[in-house]
Parts: C-alpha cells; sequence; structure tokens
C-alpha cells in the first residue's frame, strides 16, 4: 500500500470494498449499505490490517452529504419546504425534547452529571440525512408529501443542531463542564462567549437568517444567471463543472461565513438551481459523484466503530437503541397522527427518522471535547448509530410486510375527515385507499374503475400531445404519471390521472390493463417501458401496445418484449426535417395548446 497517497488509498479501498460488501449483502438480500459499513469497520483501526485515513474518509462523506442535500433541494421549492413547516416544525421540536429527555433519563440511570445527560440525548435526537435521503431515494418518495414532510422535519432538526453546536460551547461551564473561549461556530463572524446565552443565540439566527436571505436575494440572480452563461457556451464539461463548484462553494461558505451546516447550504444551493429550467440536467450532472460519495458516508461510519465495544456494554447499548428506535418513533408517530395523518404516513415518518448518524457523532464529540461527556457516552452513540442504520432498513420492511394490513384498515376505517369525496360509480372494495391518497400520496392508488380505455403512460413532451389528440377525438384514457408538476396540470385539466411510477407493479395495476383496450407508452426510459409492456401482455394478451424508443436497439427490444407499434422518436425528427426540406407541410408534429 502506498503511503505517500493516502487520500487515494482510502478512497480506493472504501470504494472497493464497499462495492465487493455491498454486492455480497445484496446476493443475500441483505441491504447493501450493511455490506459497505462491513467494509468501514475492516478498513477502520479497530480491525486488524489495512488501516484507512479516517479524517479523510470523514471528510469525504461531508462531501457526499452536500451533494445529496444539494439533489434534494433540486426537487424542493421554497413553497414546498413551507407548506410542510406546520409539521415539520412542532415534530421536530417535540421529537428533540422527548428524545432528549430519554436520553438525559438513561445518563442519569448511568451516573453521569446533568450536562452529560443534555449532550447524549441530543445526539441521540437527531437522525442522519444521508440514512434518511437514501432511504426515501430508494422508495422514490422525496417528492411525495410524506417525503417533503420527512425532509423538511430533517432541516428543522438540522437548524436545532446547528443552533446546540454553537451554544454547548457556551453552556459548557454552567453544564458542569469545560468553558471554551472559542465557541464552535466557525467563520468571520464567530462571536466570544461574553456576549451571554442570548447573544450567542441571538448572533447564531441572525447569521442563519443573513444566509438565508443572501441565498434569496443575491444567489437567485446570480446563481442562474451562471447557469445560463455557462449553457450557452456550450460545453457539457463546463456546466457540469458549474454545478458542482456551485453546490460545493455555496456549501462551504455557509458553513464558512455564516456558521450554517454544510448539508443546510447545499439544500439552498439546489432550492435556488430548482428554480431554473436547468435544474434537471443539474441534478443528473451530480448524481454519479453523489451515489459515490454517500457510500463513502457508510464506510466511514463503520471505521469509527469497535466491534469489541458490544461486549463490555451491551445493555446500556440496548438503551441506547431502544430510545433510538423505539422513544424517537413512538414520539414522531404521536405527533403526526395528532395532525390528523394517516396511519401509514405517521408510520412511514417514524421509521424514516429512527436512526441517528452525522450530527450525533460530531455532538458527541464536542460533548467529550468540552468534558460534558465521558468516553462512555461517545461509544453509545456510535454503537447505537451503526446499529440503527443496519436496523433501519428492516423497519422499512416491516412497513412493507404490514402493508396489506394497513390497507384493510383503511379501507374498513375510510375517515371521513381524511377522505375526498369518492364518484358513486366506486365499489366498495375500490376505496381502499382512497383516504390515504388525500394525504399519503405513494399508497398504491386506488384502482380505476374504467374499461375499454387507453392507458397513456407519461405526459411529457411526447404523452401530452397525444393526450389532447385523445381527447379531442373522445376516446376514453387515463394517464400514469410520476411527475409531481405534470400530475397538477392534469388534474387541472380533468384527465383521469394514477400518480405514481408505471413500472411499479401496483400503480400499474390501478390503471385496470385486462380491462383496457390500448397501452401507450411515451416514456423515454425503454428498460422501464419494457417491463410495463411484460405486465401489459401478461394481464392482458389481446391488449393494443404503442411504445415510444430513442435508437434501433430500443425499437427491437421492445418488440421482442411484445410491443406491437414502436416508434422511433429521432426517425420521426428526421422525417419532419425532410418534410420540411422538401417543402411539404409537417402535418402531425403541431404541438396543441397543453
Ligand atoms: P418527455 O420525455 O418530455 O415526453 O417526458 C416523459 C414524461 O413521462 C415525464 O413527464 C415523466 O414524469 C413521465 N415518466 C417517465 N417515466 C415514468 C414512469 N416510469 N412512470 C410514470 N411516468 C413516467
Amino acid at each position: 500500500m502506498p503511503h505517500d497517497t493516502p487520500l487515494i488509498a482510502t478512497i480506493v479501498a472504501g470504494l472497493g470494498l464497499a462495492f465487493v460488501f455491498g454486492a455480497l449483502a445484496n446476493r443475500f438480500r441483505i441491504p447493501p449499505l450493511v455490506g459497505y459499513l462491513v467494509a468501514g469497520v475492516l478498513v477502520g483501526p479497530n480491525t486488524p490490517g489495512f488501516v484507512a485515513d479516517a479524517g479523510l474518509a470523514n471528510e469525504l462523506a461531508e462531501i457526499g452529504v452536500i451533494l445529496l442535500m444539494f439533489g434534494v433541494g433540486l426537487h424542493f421549492s421554497l413553497k414546498d419546504l413551507l407548506s410542510v413547516r406546520a409539521i415539520a416544525v412542532p415534530g421536530a421540536i417535540v421529537q428533540i425534547g422527548f428524545a432528549t429527555a430519554l436520553g438525559a433519563g438513561l445518563s442519569w440511570m448511568l451516573g453521569w452529571s446533568m450536562g452529560a445527560g443534555l449532550v447524549f440525548g441530543l445526539a441521540l435526537s437527531v437522525a442522519s440525512t444521508v440514512v434518511l435521503l437514501r432511504a426515501l431515494q430508494e422508495r422514490r418518495m422525496i417528492e411525495t408529501e410524506r417525503g417533503r414532510i420527512a425532509v423538511g422535519w430533517l432541516i428543522v432538526e438540522d437548524l436545532a443542531m446547528v443552533l446546540a453546536l454553537v451554544l454547548l460551547p457556551a453552556l459548557a461551564g454552567v453544564l458542569g463542564g469545560q468553558e471554551q473561549a472559542d465557541a464552535h461556530a466557525s467563520g468571520l463572524l464567530s462571536l466570544p462567549v461574553t456576549y451571554g446565552i442570548w447573544g450567542v443565540v441571538g448572533m447564531t439566527l441572525a447569521k442563519v437568517a443573513a444566509f438565508v436571505v443572501v441565498m434569496l436575494v443575491v444567489g437567485r440572480r446570480v446563481i442562474p444567471w451562471i447557469l445560463h452563461y455557462v449553457a450557452h457556451t456550450g460545453s457539457r464539461e463546463l456546466f457540469r463543472l458549474a454545478v458542482l463548484a456551485i453546490a460545493l462553494g455555496v456549501a462551504f461558505g455557509a458553513a464558512k461565513l455564516f456558521g450554517v451546516s454544510l448539508a443546510l447550504g447545499a439544500f439552498f444551493a439546489g432550492m435556488i438551481m430548482s428554480e431554473s429550467e436547468l435544474s434537471h440536467r443539474a441534478a443528473e450532472e451530480s448524481l454519479p459523484l453523489r451515489d459515490a460519495f454517500s457510500v463513502l458516508f457508510f464506510v466511514s461510519v463503520g471505521m469509527l466503530f469497535d466491534p469489541f465495544s458490544l461486549l463490555s456494554n451491551g445493555l446500556p447499548i440496548l438503551a441506547t437503541l431502544a430510545i433510538i428506535i423505539i422513544g424517537k418513533s413512538l414520539a414522531a408517530f404521536v405527533i403526526v397522527r395528532a395532525f390528523g395523518y394517516p396511519l401509514t404516513t405517521a408510520l412511514m415518518i417514524s421509521a424514516s427518522l429512527a436512526q441517528i448518524g452525522e450530527f450525533s457523532f460530531i455532538l458527541a464529540e464536542l460533548g467529550v471535547g468540552l468534558k460534558l461527556l465521558p468516553e462512555q457516552g461517545r461509544d453509545l452513540v456510535l454503537a447505537g448509530a451503526i446499529l440503527s442504520i443496519v436496523l433501519n432498513p428492516l423497519m422499512f420492511l416491516a412497513l412493507d410486510w404490514m402493508k396489506p394490513w394497513l390497507d384493510a384498515r383503511a379501507a374498513r376505517k375510510e375517515t371521513p375527515d381524511d377522505a375526498k369525496p369518492v364518484g358513486p360509480a366506486t365499489a366498495p372494495g375500490q376505496v381502499a385507499s382512497v383516504a390515504a391518497a388525500t394525504k399519503g400520496e405513494d399508497d398504491p392508488p386506488p384502482r380505476t374503475t374504467s374499461a375499454n380505455h387507453t392507458i397513456l403512460i407519461g405526459y411529457g413532451r411526447v404523452g401530452n400531445l397525444v393526450g389532447a389528440a385523445l381527447k379531442q377525438a373522445a376516446l376514453p384514457f387515463l394517464v400514469i404519471e410520476d411527475g409531481d408538476k405534470t400530475l397538477a396540470r392534469l388534474k387541472a385539466d380533468g384527465v383521469e390521472t394514477i400518480s405514481g411510477n408505471a413500472a411499479n407493479s401496483e400503480v400499474f395495476a390501478a390503471a385496470n390493463p385486462e380491462g383496457a383496450s390500448r397501452l401507450i407508452l411515451a416514456i423515454p426510459n425503454a428498460f422501464e417501458a419494457g417491463q410495463i409492456v411484460l405486465r401489459a401482455r401478461a394481464a392482458n394478451p389481446g391488449i393494443n401496445v404503442i411504445a415510444r424508443a430513442h435508437s434501433d436497439a430500443e425499437v427491437e427490444h421492445l418488440k421482442g418484449l411484445g410491443a406491437d407499434t414502436v416508434i422511433m422518436g429521432e426517425r420521426e425528427i428526421a422525417r419532419g426535417i425532410v418534410e420540411e426540406v422538401l417543402g411539404q407541410k409537417p402535418e402531425a408534429a403541431e404541438p396543441s395548446a397543453a
């Protein structure tokens, strides 16, 4: 192993082993992140053999957090964020309070000081950005309402932790630790403790507010301007570079100048970019890097873990884990239910927050540094983190497992205040998730009552023209679409829609493929389209399938799977151009007012 290239060694060993163990985990049907954690333990200092640089691994993981939060910001608008504040703010605050109280209780039982209890409790109260976002992404839930609630909740927690990190050093003396003159808040605007506690709180909030204002006023103008400028240069490389530079630059600037967390800074950068039409391109540009770095997050957590600590600390670790998994979930569940959301939403939010991660380590580390928290506290936080991260996918599996029961329950207990009026033609068995559909968008959608209809999948550039023509010809059709904005437009137009990914069997089944006469696939991804064709053929051998493709290989693929007609987009474009050149009027390609 070359000793003079610790960064390369860390990246290679981290990614390489994460790949091997991730693939192994996948082979045994265990979530791959367990494999990443194991890879981390193996390259960590607590196991023999090669030891990667923990500091570097940590920093690389931070880049993962930045890119992840940036990606989430890209899917968020300020309006989305504000729309969940009614639940996210009280939810996060109550949950933090409850978890802190439980943590302080355990700390008291272990004979620690009050200050230790506070730090320990706070560390247990905040969920990991990476774990939460990956869980949501895997289930394509970021853009559903429950996904938005979870992200909003996370952002409130993040803000609370920013506050905790600056307050702890200021309060350390009062809490029985060692007061520090240099408050943790880094950056130009950091201030000495002599301003008093309220001064520190006020200044921190003022800095966060200043950051938000700068982003909304200056960033909102400058960032789109830069992107447009770069897009006009026509250089893809420069464009990618611009996206990356803005995401990392804003995050870093937020942390260094305003004392805001890196994650929050990146989130804002993404949110500002989402207002520009170039946002989707930007999102794609940051994708591959994002996944690689977020894998390194798990590796770096694994590196911190000492498997032997499990033996010496058994009971306290179990108690810590119970607080994270049971205590926090219970609090979240009760709050979400109290706000009138369906059972499934409450369970999903509880599951996604039932873990701890990076912020907890930082808090615990700070607590130990301030002589507030005993070393044992940090070990418990670490063990609690790794175990709760490993168990987190199981919580979601448990939800999947409970799903039939939950659906049946929703069908039985269709509460009038949740349900929107259902058409009189809907049969009793078909209202199963109508109640949930109003607030929890990722439940299986209610099955349509249409028959002999056309199923149109995708309502983008292609689908909306097709839809307009079907409408004009008075052919009955419904649309499956998974983009929020498009869905809103469809609803405004009064078109029957099913929201979700059509490649998901439950979503597709809701369109009644058995009773449909035609299936039109107007989505660009031929792999997804292929799966849907297979499913449609299985459900209804006689259905007429028309699909869209972008290459000869895709045409072949889709036809092989059973599509009757496949239209190759590029060929049609060429035809249009040829027609134009030869002076004939292009007929079919006139866009309707959508
Ligand atoms: P376009 O390429 O402009 O025709 O847009 C394709 C449309 O299809 C977009 O509105 C997407 O949101 C939608 N779409 C893509 N894949 C799926 C899918 N698997 N299920 C439902 N809608 C999809």
